[in-house]
């Protein structure tokens, strides 16, 4: 039967405590037993409905922790305090002294400078690969390698990884395939392609209204289980614990995801067709010009487009600063990072979210200091965004007039 992720969601149906509409949210760190007995079987082995404590487990995190892992296809998951608290305990779980990891060098810059700087002193060392190229994968593993690590749709520069293939090559040697489908929940079902583990940082589309920091981590039931594990798991003795007062409200917008992801994909798609057409280089893996437009085209769920983030390569720093200042002052969205937002947010990756990578790594990939990542809005009236930002291109005598043609953009 086809598999559509915002179905799932929608087939998940939490009651709260009194019916209430909305699981209600347990404001609880710890739970009261009827007796010594049950107390000590509970932190002998999990038991359903039973609560320890809530480092461990809360009732509002795991309803929004079931929800999320129908979203991914996947038998179980954890929510936690933040993007990169899922990636580094799934990582920990995954890896000890003397392991390596394969990791594609289009990251996160964070999930960079973890691999890179922080693991090395615990003797987990990570080798930095172009995951495009199966050969250099394939050459960059060894008998020690436990992870191969991507994203599905890369930051900033927005490269799609063949999950498929690269599932394959991880299982051949013994390894898995661990996967942040940050920019593309519900575009992207990843477990459904081969992956082991799927990662997100729910602080962006998934929450969509940039009010908190959140993240999670979707897979097998007993791989959730070690990672919670009382004696031995990352999660539950590095402590990365979501509160439950914002678990509640993520499980509230969640049930609004392929709306807006349906919207976000559709402005993005607009803007990237009109900037290109106006002669600019732009990344969007929904336009034919894009190396893995036609792997995405193959790799995605239908309806829910391309995604909401493109990036804009103006040629260099000073016109990119020019150009975000004067966008911003023309309220087309805010100077910031991060994205998923409802307002359209841009900033400049080499010299924010990616500066933790080497500039030299930087040159290789193609982020130059010119680059702009925009997650790209909820705009009701594009016509009327493209305007202004045509306006400021303009200004700077950048992007040689757009011509009035452009394909139509798909709802
Ligand atoms: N993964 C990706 C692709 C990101 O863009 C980010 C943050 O920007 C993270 C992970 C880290 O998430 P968080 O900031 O929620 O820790």
């Amino acid at each position: 039967m086809k598999f559509d992720p915002a179905t799932e969601i929608q087939n998940f149906l939490a009651f709260g405590e009194f019916g209430d509409v909305n699981p209600s949210i347990c404001d609880s760190s710890t739970y009261t037993f009827m007796s010594v007995e049950k107390m000590e079987e509970v932190f002998e082995h999990e038991i359903e409905g039973c609560f320890l404590y809530s480092r461990h487990w809360n009732p509002t995190n795991r309803a929004l922790a079931n929800a999320l892992a129908r979203m991914e296809a996947g038998e179980s998951a954890q929510v936690m305090a933040s993007g990169m608290a899922a990636i580094s305990t799934t990582l920990l779980q995954l890896c000890s002294s003397g392991d390596e990891i394969v990791s594609s060098r289009t990251v996160y810059g964070g999930t960079y400078a973890l691999l890179a700087n922080l693991f090395p002193r615990f003797g987990i060392t990570t080798r930095f690969v172009d995951l495009g190229d199966e050969q250099a994968v394939k050459a960059a593993m060894t008998s020690r390698t436990r992870v191969v690590y991507c994203e599905s749709v890369s930051n900033p520069l927005l490269e799609v990884a063949d999950i498929p293939t690269l599932a394959h090559v991880a299982r051949e040697r013994g390894a898995q395939l661990v996967v942040d489908n940050t920019f593309s929940p519900l575009l992207i079902s990843p477990l459904r392609l081969g992956a082991d583990v799927v990662v997100h940082s729910m602080t962006k589309f998934i929450n969509g209204t940039s009010d908190c920091v959140a993240g999670c981590v979707v897979s097998s039931n007993d791989f959730i289980a070690r990672l919670n594990d009382i004696n031995s798991g990352p999660s539950m003795l590095l402590g990365p614990v979501l509160d439950s007062i914002r678990a509640a409200g993520i499980l509230k917008n969640l049930h609004g995801l392929h709306v807006r992801m349906a919207r976000h994909s559709q402005n993005a798609e607009f803007l990237a067709r009109r900037l290109q057409a106006a002669g600019l280089t732009v990344h969007y893996p929904g336009l034919e010009s894009h190396p893995q437009h036609q792997l995405m085209t193959r790799l995605m769920n239908p309806g829910y487009g391309f995604g909401g983030i493109l990036a804009l390569d103006v040629g260099n720093k000073a016109i990119a600063d020019r150009l975000m200042m004067r966008m911003q002052a023309e309220k087309v969205g805010y100077l910031a990072v991060s994205l998923g937002y409802f307002r359209t947010l841009f900033s400049a990756p080499s010299r924010s979210t990616s500066s933790e990578i080497p500039s030299e790594e930087r040159q290789r990939m193609g982020m130059g200091d010119g680059l702009i990542r925009f997650s790209v809005g909820l705009d009701n009236d594009m016509e009327r965004t493209w305007s202004t930002v045509n306006g400021c291109l303009q200004e700077l005598g950048i992007g040689g007039g757009y011509a009035g043609h452009t394909h139509a953009v798909a709802s």
